[in-house]
C-alpha cells in the first residue's frame, strides 16, 4: 500500500510572516503521519521559519528548487547542503515554471536528483507535457524521455524513495485540468517507464502525485485512482482552510 502525500507549491508567494501564520494554523490539525505525508514547499526566504514552526509537528518542509552543487560561486543559488543542514526534507526539482522559465532541463534535474539523495532530501520530480505535445498525440514519448533522464544512473533504493509529480503543463494555474482518468493513466504509464527501467517492485511503491489545477472540488476524485498517490497543489494550497480540507481527501477517499 502506498502511502499518499500531498504537497503545497506555494511558488514565489507569502512573506515569512504570513508564512509563520499559515503553519500555526494547519500544523495543529495535520491528518495523522500513518495516512498521509504533509509537505509544503515554500520561498526559501521562508524555510528556516518553517522548518522551526515545523519542529516536533507532522508538518513536512520543503523547497521549490535548489543547486546540484554543495558550494561555490553561484550567486543567488541554494544548496542541497545548505537544506539539509536547515533540516527541510523535500524538494520540487523540474517544476515546469522552472523549466520553462529558468533553464531547468532533463540534465541539470538528473544532477539535481542525484544531489538531493546525496544530502538525504527526497525529491519531488516534476513531468509533464505541453498542450502541443499532448494534441500532437507525445505525450508519453515526452514523459519517457523525462522520467528516464531524470533517473538516469540513481540507484533502484533512491528511485523507490523518490516522489514522481505528473503536472500536464497545460493544467497549471490555468484551472483546466487533466480528469481523474486521463490523470490515473498517464500515472499508470509512469509505473510502467519506471518498470521496464527500474523494477517491478520499485514500479509498484514509488509514489505518484497528479499537479495541476488541483483543488477542494477534485481532489478526491484524483486520491480515488488506482496509481494516483496524492496531489502537488499550488493555487489551493495557499490558504490555511482550504489545504486542511485538501488534506482530509485521504480520509474520505478511504471510507467510500
Ligand atoms: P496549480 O499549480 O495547482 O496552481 O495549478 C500546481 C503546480 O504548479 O505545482
Amino acid at each position: 500500500m502506498r502511502k499518499p502525500i500531498i504537497a503545497g507549491n506555494w511558488k514565489m508567494n507569502k512573506t515569512v510572516e504570513e508564512a509563520k501564520h499559515f503553519a500555526n494554523e494547519v500544523k495543529i490539525a495535520i491528518p495523522s503521519p500513518n495516512e498521509v505525508d504533509v509537505v509544503i514547499c515554500a520561498p526559501a526566504l521562508a524555510l528556516s521559519t518553517l522548518v522551526e514552526e515545523a519542529d516536533g509537528t507532522d508538518l513536512n518542509i520543503g523547497a521549490q528548487t535548489m543547486h546540484w552543487e554543495k558550494e561555490g560561486a553561484f550567486t543567488g543559488e541554494i544548496s542541497p547542503y545548505q537544506l539539509q543542514a536547515l533540516g527541510v526534507d523535500y524538494v520540487i526539482i523540474g517544476h515546469s515554471e522552472r523549466r520553462e522559465m529558468f533553464a531547468e532541463t532533463d540534465e541539470t534535474v538528473n544532477k539535481k536528483v542525484k544531489a538531493a539523495f546525496e544530502y538525504r532530501l527526497t525529491p519531488i520530480v516534476c513531468v509533464g507535457e505541453t498542450l502541443e505535445e499532448r494534441k500532437a498525440g507525445d505525450t508519453e514519448a515526452v514523459i519517457r524521455k523525462s522520467i528516464e533522464r531524470a533517473f538516469s544512473g540513481v540507484s533502484q533504493s533512491d528511485v523507490e524513495k523518490a516522489v514522481i509529480a505528473y503536472e500536464p503543463i497545460w493544467a497549471i494555474g490555468t484551472g483546466e485540468s487533466a480528469s481523474p482518468v486521463e490523470a490515473n493513466a498517464v500515472c499508470q504509464f509512469i509505473r510502467n517507464v519506471i518498470k521496464e527501467n527500474v523494477s517491478e517492485g520499485v514500479a509498484n511503491r514509488v509514489r505518484i502525485q497528479y499537479g495541476g489545477s488541483v483543488n477542494e472540488n477534485n481532489i478526491d476524485d484524483y486520491l480515488a485512482e488506482s496509481d494516483i498517490d496524492g496531489a502537488l497543489v499550488g493555487g489551493a494550497s495557499l490558504q490555511a482552510l482550504q489545504f486542511l480540507h485538501l488534506l482530509g481527501a485521504v480520509q474520505r477517499v478511504n471510507n467510500y
